[in-house]
């Protein structure tokens, strides 16, 4: 059933469409950063510092500091277009203010607006055309608790205004009707280290606390307003603070019975399996059961970096295979407790998803009963081709300007031009869909 369902899903998809619009940064170095790594790190390096240089003079010295200076092995294609563009100071100013906009356009087509009201167009034109979402504020790991505030402000605005807002949108049955009752339509995803600057897990208590303080409110406007709060997770060191505040939270009197809360595992994690077996088991101790998002894990790299940094074991599945497997067990599990938790799926990946719809029908679950979940500005081949047959797609849709939004936007430009993603795959490499669907067991 599961090759059946992805065969659909790829026959309803049309050719390939490019994730970024055509421009010169992104066409040229989108193409090589996928060709060659050093060319990728380059890249990620200037796009990182980008929304940090003011002047255009700035903008053409970290051009050249990056792509030109003494990479005389780098792309001939990459240093005649750049040489050619930054040879006169005129030439220099009109390339660099090109690159920013060509930056921003990339980024402008992955976030829903860098203002709220520009936000809330594109989310009622998304629910117009039959997706709900996931709001997220862009930012994390904050610096200071003047941050902090800010951030847990605009979350509290984000719970009272939604609401209100998405009250006044048509009626959609399957965005809004599940069997255990109607879900909201305001729906948030909030990371915890956007809302406490002194994260340390050597610090634990002290930072549950921090960051439950913050929560709190948002909650309880939450539960007035009748909005969804999701909590991201990040990287594995905040893993055990994240579900301990989860559980702490979730479990006080104002929320234990509340139905609108959600939480994440990441099946990349050699734990992802326990993880979830304890977020179950906590699950049915509250009053309402809790969502739970399955994703594979946006941190891979960093993970890796850091283990062998800290020689320390490393936390993460080491071949792609292997968290493609960890996904469709921790699908299995989730799916086999239904009620007792709900779940969404969270991928861009045909067979992950075509697993998870699989496994929902074999169980008697309703297409109302769980949901599918992609990020905003990707893989929309896909997921129009998913919303024809009849599921319910909800759209994580970041919201805010392009500094605090750049690790996010690194994250994907990560996943679109690695080796092993499905995206890239499908996409660049054109790989045919009989291995595209393949069973992940049989690649290890
Ligand atoms: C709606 C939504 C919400 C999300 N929320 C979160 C969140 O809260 N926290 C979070 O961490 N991520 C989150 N993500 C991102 C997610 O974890 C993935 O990074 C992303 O979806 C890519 O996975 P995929 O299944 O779409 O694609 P695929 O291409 O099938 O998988 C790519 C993923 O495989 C893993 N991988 C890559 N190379 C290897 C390797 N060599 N060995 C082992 N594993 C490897 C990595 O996790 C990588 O992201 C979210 C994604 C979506 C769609």
């Amino acid at each position: 059933m599961i090759k059946e369902i992805g065969t659909e899903i790829f026959k309803r998809s049309q050719a390939s469409s490019k994730l970024f619009k055509k421009n010169f940064f992104s066409d040229l170095m989108m193409d090589w950063a996928m060709k060659r790594e050093d060319v990728k790190v380059e890249m990620f390096r200037f796009v990182d510092v980008l929304p940090t240089l003011k002047t255009n003079g700035q903008i053409s010295d970290h051009l050249r500091e990056y792509f030109l200076a003494s990479k005389a092995d780098f792309p001939q294609a990459i240093q005649t277009a750049l040489k050619a563009a930054l040879s006169t100071s005129v030439t220099a100013g009109m390339t660099s203010a090109t690159v920013k906009k060509n930056v921003s356009s990339m980024a402008s087509v992955l976030i829903t607006g860098e203002d709220s009201s520009r936000a809330q167009k594109k989310l009622k034109e998304l629910w117009d055309s039959g997706y709900c979402f996931t709001v997220d504020i862009l930012g994390e790991a904050v610096v200071s608790e003047a941050e902090a505030v800010d951030y847990q402000n605009r979350y509290l605005e984000l719970a009272r205004g939604l609401p209100k807002l998405a009250a006044e949108w048509k009626p959609c049955p399957l965005l809004e009707e599940t069997s255990l009752g109607k879900i909201p339509r305001a729906n948030v995803s909030v990371k915890p280290s956007s809302l406490y600057s002194q994260i340390d897990p050597v610090s634990f208590d002290k930072t549950v606390r921090g960051i439950k303080d913050k929560l709190r409110p948002i909650l309880s406007e939450a539960v007035k307003n009748n909005c969804f709060v999701n909590i991201d997770m990040e990287q594995n060191d905040y893993r055990e603070i994240i579900f301990t505040v989860c559980e702490e939270i979730f479990s006080e009197a104002e929320f234990v019975d509340y139905p609108h809360l959600g939480i994440v595992v990441q099946a990349y994690l050699k734990s992802a399996e326990e993880d979830l077996k304890r977020l179950i088991e906590f699950s049915q101790k509250r009053k309402a059961p809790l969502t739970i998002r399955l994703v594979k894990g946006a941190y891979w790299d960093y993970e890796i970096i850091l283990a062998k940094q800290r020689n320390w074991p490393i936390p993460v599945f080491t071949k792609k295979p292997k968290t493609d497997i960890s996904y469709e067990q921790c699908t299995k599990t989730l799916l086999d407790n239904y009620p007792k938790v709900i779940g969404a799926f969270a991928s861009h990946n045909v067979r992950s998803l075509a697993y998870a719809m699989a496994c929902a029908k074999e169980n008697g679950i309703g297409k109302q009963d769980f949901e599918l979940q992609t990020l905003y500005g990707m893989a929309n081949n896909f997921k129009k081709a998913i919303w024809e047959m009849g599921y319910r797609i909800r759209e994580y849709a970041p919201v805010g300007e392009m500094l605090p939004g750049m690790s996010y936007l690194v994250r994907r430009l990560l996943e679109n031009t690695s080796n092993d993603g499905f995206l890239k795959q499908s996409g660049v490499d054109q790989k045919g869909m009989d291995e595209l669907l393949r069973d992940p067991r049989e690649l290890v």
